[in-house]
């Protein structure tokens, strides 16, 4: 991402990070590399979730985002049976990496209970070290199946990513630091498709952009990940949550396209 790709409008780099609807955290225990002090190892966690396929955990999420959608949610392993269920320990079947932006709660809009689904949550649904170890933990420790990147329109980091000139702050070193993380998403486009990009209100190519690029750097930085997914014991998927309908659109949806979650489950690379 060079200059080249900013059409020099008056920006302010204040009402950028004031515009990103996004939450910022860091856990003090996951940047020390403390992560079992974050997600105790679990104690017979076999007996918590019966062993799943990737397939069946992904079907488990469009069924639960199906509920969501049709107001027909079950709020299933909420009660005092599960949380009893849980002391001995976890097995989620998925990892969700999403964005920390309060209208994208994956427990939410797939309808999801405690002990279903191991979350990650940051602005821009990035990878830092943090969330690579957390995504490493789960799939070393808690036998979960499927990986899924998540993210959703008009997200204010993408966002940010796009509309800060790389030699402007975004606000500070940190937010800085986020967006340039975003910004090699966008490599691809020619000036021309990155400014039409920006004029669609949604984001969504990038968005899509964004997610796609996470997926695959997360395949390609973590060895753990990597050898998961060519074992075909784990598989990634990719998503992008639509804020009106509900619906989290996972890329795409037909077989002739190349990004359809049958190829996707299938391993292969983009
Ligand atoms: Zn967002």
């Amino acid at each position: 991402m060079t200059s080249q790709y900013y059409s020099g409008s008056v920006y302010s780099s204040l009402a950028i990070a004031t515009a990103m609807t996004c939450a910022f955290f860091q856990s003090p225990n996951l940047a020390r590399g403390d992560v079992n002090a974050v997600h105790p190892a679990p104690a017979a966690a076999h007996h918590i979730t019966a062993g799943t396929t990737p397939e069946a955990a992904l079907k488990e999420l469009q069924d639960g985002n199906a509920r969501f959608t049709k107001g027909t949610v079950k709020h299933s392993h909420q009660d005092e049976a599960r949380r009893k269920e849980l002391t001995l320990g976890q097995k989620p079947q998925t990892i969700i990496l999403s964005c920390s932006d309060s209208r994208v709660s994956p427990e939410v809009v797939f309808d999801q209970g405690l002990g279903d689904v191991f979350v990650i949550r940051v602005a821009g649904n990035i990878l830092g070290a943090a969330q690579v170890a957390s995504i490493e933990y789960a799939v070393e420790h808690l036998g979960t199946r499927l990986i899924l990147v998540m993210g959703h329109e008009s997200c204010g980091a993408v966002t940010a990513a796009a509309k800060t000139p790389p030699d402007k702050t975004a606000g500070s070193p940190d937010l800085d630091t986020l967006v340039s993380s975003i910004r090699p998403s966008f490599d691809g486009l020619t000036q021309l498709e990155f400014n039409s990009a920006l004029e669609d209100k949604k984001l969504s190519k990038l968005v899509n952009l964004n997610v796609n690029y996470v997926a695959k750097r997360l395949v390609e930085r973590s060895a753990i990940v990597r050898h998961a997914v060519e074992s075909g014991n784990v598989k990634v998927a990719r998503g992008v949550y639509q804020l009106e309908s509900g619906i989290v659109q996972i890329n795409g949806s037909s077989e002739s396209d190349p990004h359809s979650p049958a190829r996707v489950l299938a391993g292969e690379k983009h």
